[in-house]
């Protein structure tokens, strides 16, 4: 599967030459596939585009294994091992027929199950463009719960699979998020920049979509960035309700829909009827859209496990239309055809368009599908851990240079795997039945146990300075309950601080240990301050730690971890000795107990944190200047089922919608408990609210934010009243309705109160209504162009947030439900965790700046926000090697970069590819505006990016790294604003004397497929 690389983007370094197309996107043409395939429509006529779809979840009441195989059918009827044979069957019997297909994590075990003659048809069928891949990645991904970094990964992987197994036939150029439940900007605008034509999806909230098919304006021009430019805009279509079958037409073996009888002798002869409802349905759709063009998406859920009767009765369906409707053509097609076909249609004609997002989704008034945004939270963190853990092992695998052939990645494979069905939307979305959330997990854990494997690898091979091999890498992941095996039993072990973002990083260690003296010495052998923080037991999580033996938590700084790089501390636990009064004094942490009713404050010389009388955060004060507030832990009591005496009675709160029964959440304590503990490099304020829900607020020496960390769970819910738990920050800032959010980590939207910027909002559902989903930041200003004032939370894994009154703002982090919200997942999100309920653990930076004098909110947060996506991961080996003899044999610190990247710059990817390649992407982390100079386009040397490689190589892709970036050539469209301008500065690559550089615009990512050549 070899071509020539017409207009490829080949760029030449120190007269070398590289050839090898193996590591390319493949792109074989077929003249047959794509746009070529299609159907052409009909003037003077409704063009009818019959899409068999079938819509397969990786996972939601039965596991990923469970779908595929088709097991437990108690659950659900569904088998899309099945589904794939019986379509491939029916659609070999007829050149008519088409299908597309989505979710490449079971198409691509299906595959590996054919004989060579079975693919040999499929690739036929595909390069005929008779099956149709489209979306393409590993899953249909959730949109609130998703980070930038795992969009583009998944997406990315399922569509490597399609490049590596069909070429340029394979080639997806159709978004299809039919099913997630909003739609974010961030999301189109990754679509826009992998090359795609157009995105379609289903849920839109029920008020929008009733006026935009009053107004024909149900298709549109989504501007998905604030760069201009086209690739940044993509054309969008709602579908007029669902993404199944019109009523009556559903002719799988899962429904009960009539099929054609079409023997006219026959007492149930339907033909006629059938036809007049289905030209009723279509002539009543066509009023809603803009062109002659409409689409009747033909599939559901795991539809055609027997497609037979599916295909026979559309074959019919389209001949008795066509023959028997007036006006009405109808031919089987795929979304790409629909797309350009009205492209064609459409000529000059202008297009509404969009700037916002599709969030927050309610179908009706009170089905706020806002408390997915905050669902299974545990599991949420987890998938945000194992995002830094997979690039850290992608990046590692490059850099040490190992095999970065097919077989060579094995280990990597199964955490790409594994994060690819992760970020399905029943999978971080929370929205999956218990059974099938522990599924998750597991999978997730094995691939992470993988991945440590080639870590270990990895540092076997890059720090080892002579023949001495490096000790095994360990791994704790029980960190954030203060248990590690080895850091509590050895006296003298290492702890190796890998950094994968492309800055040096400094950043607070804690360890937990048994009590004693404790030396670290970083890679200079200079002996770092310490601190020993005692263990507090505020909850149950704290006090039932049966495989754990800590009782202390050693804090070390671990300052200036080199980008892309490693730094290691040596660490010795001593008797007690001559001068041990001395250390221990050094090292020991005071604690003490607040009386009732009195004020308490922690300082670290940047900030100060003052406690109320009763315990609750008062003030904070930043440079001298106090801003006034407060912050709390609070609960709103979920709807029960049949609490709110309307017709809306089966509206309870559940695993996707939020429906409070009241408007206001209540403090859980009006009060909390102190313990205050402080120390030479952090000082800890314990609060605790009830035996389950307490915080630690924390102030670090150096830092600028206040760390809050929050446990809450089992949540009671013994009154039989469901409760969601929310961290409420109030101030007194003149807001004025405005706050802010991002976008799956990346963009910031303006939100208002009560709002939404292109239809009317009535106001149903005032809380679960004003919720959004929070990926990295939420913050409120004093002002919406020159903000004196701001306070954030910054956090760490997807949560709901919103700002109720002027000045609060608030975070979902906790949810624990008594009733199903009828959405389809059949169960409460009643979480046991270990028996009595989930106990859930997480982290907020509190961010306050009252004197921003003219910065940018996000300027301050960008930075912070980079720190919690991407915190250094730690190993750990046990040692009998003195310091010395450690520091002789092995590389203490190192960085993979020559040096640090422009502050505005992360290196988003960087992994083993194909054959000797790998994948580089550059990001520009800040947006138009936010910054006077940081928001500048910036340039950078490709060739002397690495440390010990030279990039020989590098050839630009999409997004997606399916197509050459020279290659793309997306569909023009005209918009009624005129938005769409040709980019005005040039992709292209510009020579610097006899090296390479790039430049990236504001929030621009580039993607390149690399040669790496070792200097070494
Ligand atoms: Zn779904």
């Amino acid at each position: 599967m070899k071509l020539p690389y017409f207009g490829v983007l080949l760029l030449l370094l120190f007269g070398c030459c590289w050839s090898s197309s193996d590591a390319a996107p493949k792109s074989q043409r077929a003249s047959s596939c794509g746009y070529a395939s299609c159907t052409p429509s009909k003037p003077g006529v409704i063009n009818v585009h019959v899409v068999p779809h079938t819509h397969d979840d990786v996972g939601w009441l039965k596991t990923v294994d469970q779908y595929y195989y088709g097991s437990k059918t108690g659950y659900q009827r569904a088998g899309v091992q099945y589904i794939i044979d019986s379509v491939i069957k029916e659609l070999v019997k007829d050149p008519a027929r088409r299908f597309i297909y989505v979710e490449m994590a079971f198409f691509s075990q299906w595959w590996q199950e054919q004989t060579e003659e079975k693919k040999a048809v499929v690739r036929q069928l595909v390069e005929e463009g008779r099956l149709e891949f489209i979306n393409g990645g590993w899953c249909m991904n959730d949109e609130a719960g998703t980070h930038y970094n795992d969009i583009i990964d998944q997406m990315t992987w399922g569509m490597r699979f399609l490049n590596d197994t069909f070429g340029e036939c394979g080639r997806p150029r159709i978004g299809w998020q039919i099913d997630p439940f909003g739609h974010s900007r961030e999301q189109a605008s990754i679509f826009a920049s992998m090359g795609f034509d157009g995105v379609f999806f289903g849920r839109i909230d029920w008020v929008d979509r009733s006026q935009r098919k009053a107004n024909k304006e149900m298709e549109m021009i989504w501007h998905t960035s604030n760069s201009p430019g086209e690739q940044s805009s993509i054309f969008t279509g709602i579908f007029y309700d669902h993404y199944s079958a019109p009523k009556g037409f559903c002719f799988d073996v899962v429904c009960r829909d009539e099929p054609f009888i079409d023997n006219p002798k026959s007492a149930d002869y339907n033909v006629v009827k059938k036809v007049n409802d289905l030209v009723a349905h279509i002539k009543d759709k066509a009023l809603s859209y803009a062109t002659s063009n409409i689409m009747l998406t033909m599939g559901d859920d795991f539809n055609y496990m027997s497609a037979d009767m599916n295909f026979k009765n559309m074959d019919k369906m389209i001949r008795y239309t066509n023959e028997l409707g007036n006006g009405v053509n109808l031919f089987y097609s795929t979304p790409s055809c629909y797309v350009k076909a009205i492209n064609d249609e459409a000529g000059s004609r202008p297009w509404p368009t969009k700037t916002d997002d599709f969030f927050p989704y309610s179908n009706d008034p009170h089905a706020y599908w806002t408390g997915y945004f905050t669902s299974r939270p545990a599991y949420k963190g987890t998938v945000r851990k194992a995002n830094t853990f997979l690039q850290s092992c992608k990046q590692l695998h490059s850099l040490a240079g190992a095999d970065s052939s097919a077989d060579g990645q094995h280990l990597i494979d199964s955490l790409r795997r594994s994060m690819g069905e992760a970020q399905h939307h029943d999978a971080v979305a929370g929205t999956e039945k218990e059974h099938v959330s522990q599924d998750y997990r597991l999978r997730l854990h094995d691939s992470i146990v993988d991945c440590q494997q080639d870590v270990s690898n990895s540092f076997s091979k890059m720090l080892p300075i002579g023949t001495q091999p490096l000790p095994q890498q360990e791994f704790c992941l029980h960190l954030n309950v203060s248990q590690c095996a080895i850091t509590e039993s050895s006296s003298r072990f290492t702890v190796t601080a890998y950094n994968p973002r492309s800055h040096e990083v400094t950043t607070y260690v804690r360890l937990p240990v048994t009590n004693g003296f404790y030396t670290v010495l970083d890679p200079d052998g200079s002996e770092l301050i310490i601190q020993l923080v005692p263990l507090v037991a505020l909850q149950s999580i704290d006090a039932e730690r049966p495989k754990s033996t800590a009782t202390h938590e050693l804090l070390f700084q671990a300052a200036k971890i080199p980008p892309l790089g490693h730094k290691t501390f040596y660490i010795i636990k001593t008797s007690a000795g001559r001068g041990s009064a001395i250390r221990q004094k050094q090292q020991s942490t005071a604690v003490r107990t607040p009386k009732t009713g009195e004020k308490t404050a922690v300082s670290n010389g940047k900030l100060t944190v003052n406690f109320d009388a009763n315990g609750l955060i008062e003030s904070i004060v930043v440079d001298g200047v106090t801003v006034m507030m407060s912050q709390n832990l609070m609960w709103y009591a979920a709807m029960n089922e049949g609490n709110s005496n309307s017709i809306f009675d089966d509206r309870p709160s559940g695993a996707y919608v939020f429906r409070p029964n009241g408007t206001d959440a209540t403090p859980i304590a009006m009060q909390a408990t102190l313990i205050v503990q402080t120390g030479a490099l952090v000082s800890e304020v314990y609060q605790k609210f009830s035996d389950w829900a307490s915080q630690v607020v924390r102030v670090y020496k150096g830092q600028s934010d206040v760390e809050i960390e929050w446990t809450v769970g089992p949540i009671p819910v013994e009154d039989g009243i469901g409760k969601e738990i929310v961290s409420r920050v109030t101030t007194q800032i003149a807001s004025g309705g405005r706050f802010y959010t991002d976008s799956n980590g990346r963009q910031t939207l303006l939100r208002r109160r009560n709002f939404r910027p292109t239809w009317t909002l009535n106001v149903s559902e005032p809380v679960a209504g004003n919720y959004y989903p929070i990926n990295s930041h939420i913050y409120v200003t004093d002002d919406e162009g020159n903000a004196n004032t701001v306070v954030a939370l910054v956090n760490d894994r997807s949560q709901g947030g919103t700002s109720l009154q002027d000045g609060h703002i608030e975070l979902m982090v906790h949810r624990r439900l008594l009733y199903d919200d009828h959405f389809g997942v059949g169960e409460p999100l009643n979480e046991p965790g270990d028996g009595p309920g989930l106990v859930v653990r997480g982290t907020h930076y509190l961010l306050v700046n009252p004197s921003l004098a003219g910065m940018h909110p996000v300027s301050l947060i960008r930075p912070l926000a980079q720190q919690m996506f991407m915190r250094p991961w730690l190993s750990f080996s046990s040692t009998s090697l003195s310091f010395t003899n450690w520091k002789n044999n092995f590389h203490m610190q190192k960085s993979g970069l020559r040096a640090p990247l422009p502050d505005n710059v992360h290196m988003l990817t960087l992994e083993p590819w194909r054959d000797g390649t790998h994948l580089l992407r550059l990001e520009h982390i800040y947006d138009i505006d936010e910054h006077p100079t940081l928001s500048e386009p910036v340039t950078l040397i490709l060739d002397d990016l690495l440390a010990d490689y030279t990039i020989t190589s590098a050839v630009e892709t999409t997004l997606g790294a399916n197509q050459w970036a020279s290659e793309v050539s997306r569909l023009p469209w005209t918009t009624a604003d005129d938005h769409q301008q040709p980019l005005k500065v040039s992709t292209q690559f510009q020579p610097v004397g006899t090296k390479t550089s790039v430049t990236l615009l504001p929030m621009q990512i580039r993607t390149f497929i690399i040669h790496m050549t070792p200097n070494f």
